[in-house]
């Protein structure tokens, strides 16, 4: 069966955390789940149809989805990671947080022109860190297979800003 009706369950707010004012949606209940993150990994898998020759995950929670996915169907992974942690050449790109900029590199014998690459992240809050990671596909020549999102949260316009890419968010939580 599919897993979302079993997610929503497992997913815990967390008042005031990482600021004051934020709703945290913590994910560590689903992992901890027994089964739960192959299940989710096969209906990922199931839902793209095999349909993408690459992963690219997130740090860092985006890799525990992204390396799952890539066990289970044997794609090649590669890692987008925040600056200044890649050795050799990167790709960059910027993305606003709520207070000030970030950056997603990746390196750049890690993305294949044409290659159809499956952007994978835990949460999708703006959509600020997918649409990062999109990014970094597009400039290397690759092709954007679809973003992932264990969780979507809705009404922050992740969704919306996104709209130019085939979106799969799991479960959508307010
Ligand atoms: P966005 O760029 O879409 O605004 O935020 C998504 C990124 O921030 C993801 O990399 C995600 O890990 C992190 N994030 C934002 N809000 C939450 C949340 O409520 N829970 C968790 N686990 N991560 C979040």
């Amino acid at each position: 069966g599919t897993p979302q009706s079993d997610m929503a369950a497992l997913l815990t707010e967390i008042p005031d955390h990482p600021s004051s004012g934020v709703v945290f949606r913590d994910l560590a209940g689903l992992y901890a789940e027994p089964g739960m993150l192959a299940r989710l990994a096969s209906h990922v898998a199931e839902r793209l149809d095999g349909q993408f020759d690459r992963i690219l995950a997130v740090e860092s929670r985006g890799f525990v989805l992204g390396a799952a996915l890539a066990a289970l169907t044997g794609r090649p992974l590669s890692l987008a990671r925040k600056a200044g942690k890649l050795p050799g050449p990167v790709y960059e790109a910027d993305y606003a947080l709520e207070y000030g900029r970030d950056r997603l590199e990746v390196q750049k014998s890690a993305l294949c022109p044409g290659d159809r690459v499956l952007c994978v992240d835990d949460v999708l809050a703006t959509g600020g860190t997918l649409h990062a990671a999109a990014r970094l596909v597009t400039v290397s020549g690759a092709r954007v297979a679809g973003l992932v999102a264990l969780v979507a949260l809705r009404g922050l316009g992740g969704q919306q800003r996104l709209s130019g890419h085939s979106v799969l968010a799991l479960c959508e939580v307010p």
